[in-house]
């Protein structure tokens, strides 16, 4: 078996073993319940695994253990994984293009990495070809093997008002909406829930803007407990924690997790002006997550200004903004990569990348 330092196994290198004996480094790019959108079955959860190679792999709950994981694994944290078994993929609702996936069992130790995990990146995407976007192959068809996740990246043309379909027991909902490539190549996008939802709430109003950070104000704070499922503030309830988005009726108990809020102020050759950088946006500018850095400078309070937070001032980032939901200041929604960048300025045009689901009801 080839090992990586440490001891650890590269993605790329893992296959179906008769006595895997992998131990892997990973972080959790993305993590999504994996359901039939045509009865609500949940098949359990499925996330998608980097290591600091770049090697990506699809790995599954399956059902029974979702309840063990879920409140565990934690969208882009870094965790090691040994005990699991590798498969050949199935072929449906595969996100990534490694022929092999990873099977999280009951046996499958699972360890949070804190600090020192930079060098794993945060995304992983595959951008296809608008042509080579794989059929609906799985229409009408309650099995729906064929489905397959695929990335596409293009600037939105149409946006579609949220539709309703009834579906047996339960009401569908989504978003329509149309991308275009460089090419003037169209391809219809449906973004399902939540997703839907919040899309096309945010689809107005988004401005595009290269400014420098020149402050941050920590004096309020640099961070706030969010719910793990949304981005919404946790509310409190003695020592119990419930979110007033996710489940404003039972007020289920969820578990809380710390995320950025960066009051920041920018500034380019014409003006200044306030933006909060939340979440993900902020967490790609520092390089580790909220939790990470927190417990990096226990020594500090919430008020002051951890170093890896003031190494960002200075830097010049192209943010696409728009104005909050509950205030009047600009939110960034995305912080462009140079790759993105260089995307944007051949098109001359705002683009968009979404998660180009090819489920259709
Ligand atoms: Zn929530």
């Amino acid at each position: 078996m080839d090992e990586a330092e440490g001891g650890f196994t590269p993605v790329s290198q893992l296959n179906p073993s008769p006595e895997p004996r992998y131990r892997v480094r990973v972080r959790i790019s993305r993590m999504w319940e994996s359901f039939n959108p045509n009865n609500g079955t949940v098949f359990g959860l499925d996330t998608l695994l980097i290591d600091d190679e770049g090697g990506a792999m699809q790995a599954r709950v399956h059902r029974k253990g979702k309840k063990r994981l879920e409140e565990r694994l934690i969208e882009g944290k870094v965790y090691t994984l040994s005990d699991f078994e590798v498969c050949q993929s199935k072929g449906n609702y595969i996100k990534c293009r490694n022929p092999f996936m990873m099977n999280i069992g009951a046996r499958t130790v699972v360890d949070e990495i804190d600090g020192g995990v930079n060098m794993i990146p945060l995304h992983h995407f595959d951008f296809v070809d608008f042509g080579d976007v794989p059929p609906l192959m799985g229409c009408n068809n309650s099995s729906l093997t064929d489905i397959n996740f695929t990335d596409v990246i293009g600037q939105v043309v149409e946006v579609w008002p949220i539709q309703q379909v009834p579906k047996k027991l339960r009401v569908i909902e989504f978003c329509s909406l149309r991308i275009q490539d460089f090419s003037g190549k169209e391809l219809d996008v449906t973004l399902y829930g939540k997703l839907g939802h919040e899309f096309y709430a945010e689809k107005d109003a988004k401005f595009l803007c290269t400014s420098t950070l020149k402050e941050i104000d920590c004096t309020q704070g640099w961070y706030y407990l969010g719910c793990v499922h949304c981005r919404q503030s946790i509310c409190r309830d003695g020592s119990e924690f419930w979110c007033s988005q996710c489940d404003p009726v039972n007020k289920k108990r969820k578990r809380p997790v710390l995320r950025y809020k960066l009051n920041a102020m920018v500034e380019d050759d014409t003006a200044t002006m306030n933006l909060m950088i939340f979440a993900e946006e902020a967490q790609g500018l520092i390089g580790i997550t909220a939790e990470e850095l927190l417990k990096e400078i226990t020594d500090y309070g919430r008020c002051t200004m951890p170093a890896a937070i003031s190494d960002i001032l200075g830097s010049t980032h192209t943010f696409q903004v728009a104005v909050g939901n509950q205030s009047l200041s600009f939110v960034v929604k995305w912080v462009l990569d140079d790759d993105e960048l260089t995307l944007l300025q051949h098109s001359g045009s705002v683009q968009l990348s979404v998660q180009a689901t090819t489920i259709l009801c």
